[in-house]
């Protein structure tokens, strides 16, 4: 690789790169990667941030893992590559997807391996729409998310994702995706006691569903799919009612429920799945990133026992005709490998959950401050909800660019990550230590005062 100085990076990045979410007015200074050690990441300029995001919620072990690079290193030279389409296998799909069936919920045992998250959104989605056709009830296909949900922005993953900027320059959308009001607790909650209503809120977020399934007609719905808790939504943490009364509802209607767990999966909540916080199981649940802690690209879904013998039952001319190059691509499954050996190791999901309280305890402090709405999250994933009025929860106008500004100042003082509107996001990799929580949030309650001062 040639050596670059920024100019001359910046010059042919801009002359040759679509990135996601492209367009050059936001792209003007970026920030060029050269190094990463454990929480910190270095750009070209030669200056050091704490990564406030795991890269793009994925680094969960830590940036320059030794033991990852030697796992793909080893099975490159080994085998770097064969396909896994039927007829065909190899060692190291094989090891993972058992390791997998040990560790993901009881019934999810068997897995179709994707290179990311929007992968397994399409497979998750096609898989309940296969599922229903192999039982004779071809007409239930359509599929209900929610607002603020994410699940990637292939075609169909776009439909489902539930964030209308995502939408208009792409449409026509995926016919047959509803949306529902996300439980989003800070709004909803706030929402229901105003009007008056009666019980818990969590409960009426998940009758949100039963209402769409009975207007839509039970007999048309294959699946709902949910992140367990919405990431790049919000970091919105339902009420802790919520999950097993939507687990009912589709029991009842006979709907599939699919975990998105491509940002929770992997110990970010302080538990291996996320669904584990209120013991509820899905029907096919979708990961990526942090299986790999993004070493390399890897994703998949786990279906339950009755899916997978759905899929194995069907007449050949009903096959499961769903295939990517590199499903189960050996070097990406020998780099899972490492990655989940290395967290057990370290026990990173007990630590996640330890540091995850810390960072979430040590946030609270700045919910004092005039414009912080509330400071939420679980385990290693948090947000900040800069709002106008805390009493009336009302938003910022959208032309203040408050959350821009803020991400700014947190830029300056050394903290890298993310925002969604007035939304910013805390999210280090699982390794972070107390001192550098502390970093991070010294540094939001200075930018909080250069922001609003
Ligand atoms: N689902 C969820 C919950 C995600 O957070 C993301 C990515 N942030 C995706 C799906 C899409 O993953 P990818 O970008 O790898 O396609």
């Amino acid at each position: 690789m040639i050596e670059r100085n920024i100019q001359s990076a910046t010059r042919a990045d801009r002359a040759h790169i679509i990135h996601p979410l492209h367009h050059p007015s936001e792209h003007q200074a970026p920030k060029i990667w050269v190094k990463g050690e454990g929480s910190l990441i270095t750009d070209i300029e030669g200056k050091t941030y704490i990564d406030g995001l795991s890269g793009l919620w994925n680094v969960n072990i830590g940036h320059g893992r030794k033991e990852l690079a030697a796992a793909a290193a080893a099975q490159m030279e080994k085998l770097a590559f064969m396909p896994c389409y039927t007829g065909s296998s190899n060692l190291p799909a094989i090891e993972l997807a058992e390791r997998l069936a040990e560790m993901t919920y009881p019934s999810i045992n068997k897995f179709f391996f994707t290179s990311g998250g929007g992968e397994s959104t399409e497979s998750s989605i096609k898989t309940a729409r296969f599922y229903w056709k192999a039982k004779g009830k071809p007409s239930k296909w359509k599929l209900i998310s929610r607002e603020w949900a994410y699940h990637g922005v292939t075609l169909a993953a776009m439909s489902a994702t539930g964030m209308p900027a995502y939408w208009p320059m792409f449409e026509p959308r995926t016919p047959g995706f509803i949306h529902i009001k996300s439980p989003y607790p800070y709004f909803f909650n706030y929402e229901h006691e105003r009007s008056g209503a009666s019980g818990s809120s969590g409960i009426a977020a998940a009758n949100l569903l039963e209402e769409a399934i009975l207007k839509e007609g039970a007999d048309t719905i294959a699946a709902f799919i949910a992140e367990p808790v919405q990431g790049a939504g919000g970091v919105i943490v339902p009420q802790d009612d919520y999950f097993k009364r939507i687990r009912e509802i589709c029991d009842k209607h006979d709907v599939l429920f699919i975990a998105d767990e491509v940002i929770t999966g992997f110990g970010r909540t302080g538990k291996w799945f996320a669904l584990d916080h209120w013991g509820v199981e899905p029907d096919i649940m979708n990961f990526a990133k942090g299986v790999t802690s993004g070493y390399v690209p890897l994703g998949g879904i786990g279906v339950s026992d009755k899916i997978a013998q759905a899929i194995d039952s069907v007449d050949v001319s009903k096959r499961y005709m769903h295939a990517f190059t590199y499903s189960g691509h050996p070097t990406a499954c020998a780099v899972a490998l490492a990655n989940l050996a290395y967290m057990g190791r370290n026990d990173l999901v007990a630590k996640a959950a330890e540091t995850g309280a810390y960072l979430q305890r040590t946030l609270k402090q700045v919910e004092a401050h005039p414009h912080v709405g509330e400071t939420r999250g679980l385990g290693m994933m948090a947000a900040i909800e800069l709002v106008e009025d805390k009493g009336a929860r009302k938003r910022f106008d959208e032309s203040l660019k408050i959350g821009e500004k803020f991400q700014a100042n947190m830029t300056d003082l050394g903290i890298w990550s993310r925002i969604n509107g007035d939304r910013y996001f805390i999210a280090p990799p699982l390794t972070t230590t107390h001192s550098e929580i502390d970093r991070i949030v010294d540094a939001v309650d200075k930018s909080l005062h250069a922001t609003f001062s």
